[in-house]
């Protein structure tokens, strides 16, 4: 007896935005059954290391399409892990993570970048009644008895029951809305199935109708072999390009990427791509980040954060080794001699990546930054052992700079003024407080340039770096800043003396208003026109990082 159930408010939102707002790019179902046909194959696999029973004798991996033109039905079917009712219940009516909520925010309108998102927030088998007005999932997980039957027409609710399923495995069977019969024409299919499956590792194959001697049968569309195990010099860019789509769902082309195969102690290939935009979920705490790892061609895990750290979280890209154990786990990831050495030579190979750019290429170095700036800053934190090239990397705009254009610490030293031996910065919102700030003032007159950080990540990462090229990073805002050896007047310390005579009576006054506000009033060298600016005592947290703190609730 077939039971009905309610879809989650959710998915009935979700499903009513896609059935009508996905007019141009239809196509994207077929991306992501298959993909998720891929995902099931992989996941079996890797139980099956353990469990070879699971297998139930057939370890050919495949996804067959097949169409049935007169019933207008078209079907994709999997020799995967399938899914138990229990696991047909939270993955076929529900959406188990945040997903849907932060799709629906991210939405642009824009349709060619909706489509994409569809992957990114795994919502990709509802995108299967953009085409369809019904939907069949025939499933059993292997290693089980008992099928099941999924039914629905994607509106309110769907229907569920036990059914007889001789193979493991999953198959979906779509009927297709009135208009939607490109989606039986086997060249059309073929063509779909090219673009989004070249590079999978699984073979698709797509059933070919007989057709008078020919008896039908069938072919397999895809080329089915790892890009990242091919020579680099047999890979074209487009090649490459479509791999990157496929791993990260942005549509833009990467700024760049490092395809190496390693040899000797460890045996390792690597494909490393930098994004150009960053994605939506960059400052998302459990964004998706690092990198997928295979063993010896075999899929083992998605989003692999052991492999890469935090500040490098942007990279997308495949490494493959044949060092691992097959069955190795988070857990053993943690702390595995392998990969920590595989980590250790990812970081120093995107940092080299990076640097290159900087060094030959200053127009997509500025895109890259632009992008992944204030993450890469992160990392002078988080990874003394690179420290020195993370800052070799790192960008500021200053007072002398103009629109967009920012410098290196090498730059900045490189033109210090005459007896200036500290590098000066100034911490602020945006660069238009920083530019009014009063604290300038001093620094303006004599001509020393200063940085200005304005990102969130600028005040942790200046604690982290006190001193470059034994040159230390100061303050402007702090009290221990001596504007007086870079004075050329040699009078000036008589000057100083002379001046706070003068004004002992204000300090005195000043100092009874203010009280226990502040620490101390006194004659300052800093401005020029403005009467009066706060500093902060040496040791003491400045403004801007106390504002932050507040802001995050400390
Ligand atoms: P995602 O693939 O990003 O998780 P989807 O909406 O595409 O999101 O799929 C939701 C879930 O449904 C998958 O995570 C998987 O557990 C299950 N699923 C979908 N298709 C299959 C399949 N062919 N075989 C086994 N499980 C599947
Ligand atoms: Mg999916």
């Amino acid at each position: 007896m077939a039971e009905t159930r309610e879809f989650q408010a959710e998915v009935k939102q979700l499903l009513h935005l896609m059935i009508h707002s996905m007019y141009s790019n239809k196509e994207v179902f077929l991306r992501e059954l298959i993909s998720n046909a891929s995902d099931a194959t992989d996941k079996l696999r890797f139980e099956a290391l353990k469990d070879p029973a699971l297998l139930e004798g057939d370890a050919e991996y495949k996804v067959e399409i097949e169409v049935r033109k007169d019933a207008r039905e078209l079907i994709i079917r999997d020799n995967g892990i399938g899914m138990s009712e229990q696991e047909v219940i939270e993955n076929l009516g529900t959406i188990a993570n945040s997903g849907t909520r932060k799709y629906l925010e991210a939405l642009s309108g824009d349709e060619k970048k909706d489509s994409q998102l569809i992957g990114q927030f795994g919502v990709g088998f509802y995108s299967s009644f953009i085409v369809a007005d019904q939907v069949t999932v025939n499933t059993r997980r292997a290693g089980q008895e008992q099928g099941v039957r999924w039914v629905s027409a994607g509106e309110g609710d769907y229907t569920i029951e036990p059914v007889d399923k001789a193979t493991r495995g999953t198959e979906i069977v779509l009927h297709l809305r009135d208009g939607e019969d490109e989606f039986l024409e086997h060249t059309r299919l073929r063509h779909v199935i090219h673009k989004y499956s070249e590079h999978l590792s699984l073979p698709v194959r797509l059933h070919r109708p007989a057709d008078g001697e020919d008896e039908g049968g069938y072919d397999t569309v895809n080329q089915g072999t790892a890009l990242w195990a091919r020579p680099k010099a047999d890979v074209k860019d487009e090649e490459y390009h479509d791999l990157y789509r496929q791993l990260s769902y942005d549509p833009e082309p990467p700024l760049t990427w490092s395809h190496n195969k390693v040899e000797g102690n460890l045996e390792y290939s690597s494909l490393l791509y930098i994004p150009a935009k960053p994605p939506f979920d960059l400052w998302d705490r459990d964004s998706r980040r690092g990198l997928k790892l295979y063993v010896q061609r075999v899929f083992i895990m998605d989003d692999a954060e052991k492999l890469l750290p935090s500040y490098l979280r942007f990279v997308r890209g495949v490494i493959d080794s044949n060092d691992l154990p097959l069955n190795v786990s988070r857990e053993l990831l943690q702390s595995h001699r392998v990969i920590d050495k595989i980590r250790a030579a990812s970081i120093k190979r995107v940092l080299s990546v990076l640097g290159d750019l900087a060094k030959n290429d200053a127009d997509k170095f500025a895109r890259f930054y632009d992008a992944f700036g204030p993450v890469i800053k992160e990392g002078v934190v988080e990874d003394p052992d690179n420290r020195d090239k993370i800052i070799d990397l790192l960008r500021f705009h200053t007072t002398r700079t103009e629109g967009q254009a920012r410098i290196s610490l090498r730059d900045y030293v490189e033109r210090m003024a005459k007896g200036q031996e500290d590098i000066y910065y100034l911490t602020a919102e945006n660069l238009t407080t920083a530019k009014a700030s009063p604290h300038l003032e001093a620094f303006a007159k004599r001509d020393i340039e200063v940085l200005l950080l304005t990102d969130r990540v600028d005040e942790w990462m200046v604690n982290a770096l006190p001193e470059f090229d034994g040159k230390t990073l100061k303050s402007v805002v702090r009290g221990d800043v001596d504007l007086g050896k870079l004075i050329e007047d040699p009078q000036a310390e008589g000057e100083k003396a002379r001046v706070e005579a003068l004004y002992k009576d204000v300090i005195e006054r000043v100092q009874g208003v203010l009280g226990e506000r502040v620490e101390s009033v006194r004659v300052s060298q800093r401005l020029t026109e403005s009467p009066s600016c706060l500093v902060v005592a040496d040791n003491a947290m400045s403004r801007h990082l106390e504002q932050l703190l507040r802001q995050a609730g400390e």
